[in-house]
């Protein structure tokens, strides 16, 4: 990043520096001036380092000469990572099912299927309809299977891309897919970090794939990945646990995970969430529109708005970098991200719980209840 970090924050412009069209300092796409109104920038130092077993596939040798990873977890069922994605396809003696293509691997995945089996693609199932976990989709050709839940196919068909074809074969709630006698049970328990999220199962391997509810050894990804529902994405973390199972792919990370990781990133989740409500409990409204009189009103009140989610997010972010977790490390001890990401995690919860969850009553003809804000 060149030496651009020592001017952070000097209200350099972007731009500066360049000379016959060539950047010898700061990039011309660099901007740091824009002080509240935009994004803040960090340094490497400014984080823990994080805890060794969050790296996953990331170092191993084969990786690091392939450009990808691909190990079988049990009874031909292989794990593929590359590009900080992972998906997985099964072997069936009779035909290779895929379960999600991330543009990221790309034809790196046929590679990876083709060091182990010379069987051809013959399925896939599409785990969601986000492009960046089945965005390579369109690689396998026109005539394979595609299954998907049916809101999947909904939405590629109101927003299409050639990328990623429209599925074959849809269902509702739950589907066993047969392939040469290879059982994988998808199933469809609500929206929860998007619409037509599916769980697949591969119940004799005891292999779940669950995209994108939560990163093995990591905290969840900002914004609580990005989900559309914070409830169901809240609960999909016990839907999860109730499967038996030994392996769990979530699609990042370059790791598969255990029921442990799963217990765990319920643990953090449930920690958000606990202090969250503490947060609007406590954090007061009232502190911060208090001198609203003076001064243009509109400009006061978005102030005292910004002021007051920042205490909230605040007040959550230092409980959670704080508190002891269940086996007595801290949660940037346990995590990789916690210091990072925590906060957005924090911001997320609290917004979603105040539009999902009623927690403050309501506005009365005599004046608010105690602590009411929108
Ligand atoms: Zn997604």
């Amino acid at each position: 990043m060149s030496d651009s970090h020592q001017h952070q924050g000097h209200g350099h412009h972007a731009g500066e520096g360049h000379k016959d069209g060539i950047c010898d300092c700061i990039p011309s796409w660099y901007v740091d001036h824009l002080g509240q109104a935009g994004m803040p920038y960090v340094k490497i130092e400014d984080y823990a380092v994080p805890p060794e077993e969050s790296h996953g596939s990331l170092f191993l040798p084969d990786r690091l000469a392939k450009g990808y990873h691909v190990e079988e977890l049990r009874g031909g069922v292989y794990w593929v990572s590359a590009g900080w994605y992972d998906c997985m396809f099964v072997s069936t003696g009779n035909g290779v099912i895929v379960v999600d293509a991330p543009p990221s691997l790309g034809e790196r995945l046929l590679d990876a299927i083709a060091e182990v089996t010379d069987e051809p693609v013959t399925h896939m199932i599409y785990s969601h309809w986000h492009a960046d976990h089945i965005g390579a989709a369109s690689m396998f050709g026109p005539d394979i299977i595609r299954v998907a839940h049916e809101k999947t196919r909904e939405l590629l068909q109101r927003f299409p891309d050639p990328d990623r074809p429209v599925p074959t074969v849809t269902f509702s709630k739950d589907m066993t897919l047969e392939v040469n006698g290879f059982k994988l049970e998808l199933s469809y328990k609500g929206q929860n970090h998007s619409e037509g999220n599916i769980f697949i199962y591969a119940p004799e391997q005891k292999v779940l794939v669950a995209i994108d509810i939560l990163a093995p050894g990591w905290v969840a990804f900002k914004d609580c990945d990005s989900s559309e529902n914070i409830s169901g994405w809240i609960e999909a973390h016990d839907q999860i646990l109730e499967y038996d199972f030994d392996f769990i792919i979530c699609g990042h990370v370059s790791r598969y995970g255990t029921r442990e990781d799963v217990l765990t990133a319920k643990e953090y989740t449930d920690d958000i969430i606990r202090f969250s409500y503490e947060a609007l409990h406590t954090v007061e409204l009232e502190h911060f529109v208090k001198d609203m009189g003076e001064g243009p009103y509109r400009a006061a009140f978005r102030a005292a708005e910004e002021n007051f989610f920042a205490a909230l997010t605040n007040y959550v972010t230092q409980k959670m970098l704080e508190v002891k977790t269940s086996n007595g490390q801290l949660w940037q001890e346990r995590l990789n991200g916690a210091d990072v990401m925590t906060k957005n995690n924090a911001y997320t919860m609290l917004q979603k719980i105040r539009l999902e969850k009623s927690h403050n009553g309501y506005m009365k003809r005599d004046g608010a209840p105690e602590g009411f804000f929108l």
